[in-house]
């Protein structure tokens, strides 16, 4: 099992947590930008990584995984292959969180919600109450990374890889920009 080093290292390493001076589709200014895709691109990675959730959910009875398309299907999939139970996700349809595509939750089923990344919280909120307009019981929230500082409460057992207290500046406000230091949009070519 990875210790917190290894994970950092997993996340820096792939480029999916960078560090600097970040302009933000908001506008916002950060010195952190998470991108997940950037390491669930590596299989064995992700195996790694959603083995800290499925572990600490291993003795909770889970009967199925579902998480939110797009960031969350990757991890629902990984996390219901080590769990042996099936792996949903969710989709917006005209804004709204659904299950599409003949996916089911049983009444009664105990259901762990996973996601990519969180900064409010807002996509799993909406998961879960799919799950509990079903009948069906959230057992718990696994997260990849938990952007809050780990502030976010779901009212269940949580479990995330990393947990990072991610800074956000308005430009006028920005102590990097103070500092001189250039904002770059994430994805920018030339971008380390
Ligand atoms: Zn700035």
């Amino acid at each position: 099992m990875l210790d917190k080093d290894a994970v950092m290292n997993i996340f820096t390493g792939t480029g999916a947590v960078m560090r600097g001076h970040f302009l933000l589709t908001s506008g916002l200014h950060s010195d952190t930008y998470i991108q997940c895709a950037r390491v669930l691109q590596y299989p064995e990675h992700t195996a790694q990584l959603v083995a800290l959730i499925a572990s600490a959910f291993k003795d909770e009875r889970i009967d199925l995984v579902v998480g939110p398309a797009v960031g969350g299907i990757l991890v629902a999939y990984e996390a219901g292959r080590q769990l042996n139970v099936p792996a949903l996700f969710t989709e917006r349809e005209d804004g709204v969180m659904t299950l599409r595509r003949g996916f089911e939750i049983p009444a009664g089923a105990r259901v762990l919600v996973v996601e990519d990344v969180v900064t409010t919280g807002g996509s799993v909120v909406e998961v879960m109450n799919v799950v509990k307009e079903r009948g069906a019981q959230v057992a718990g929230v696994g997260l990849l990374v938990d952007r809050s500082g780990g502030s976010i409460d779901f009212g269940v057992r949580k479990k995330a890889v990393l947990t990072l207290d991610v800074k956000t500046y308005s430009p006028e406000d920005c102590p990097l920009c103070r500092r001189g230091m250039r904002a770059v949009k994430p994805g920018s070519r030339g971008l380390k």
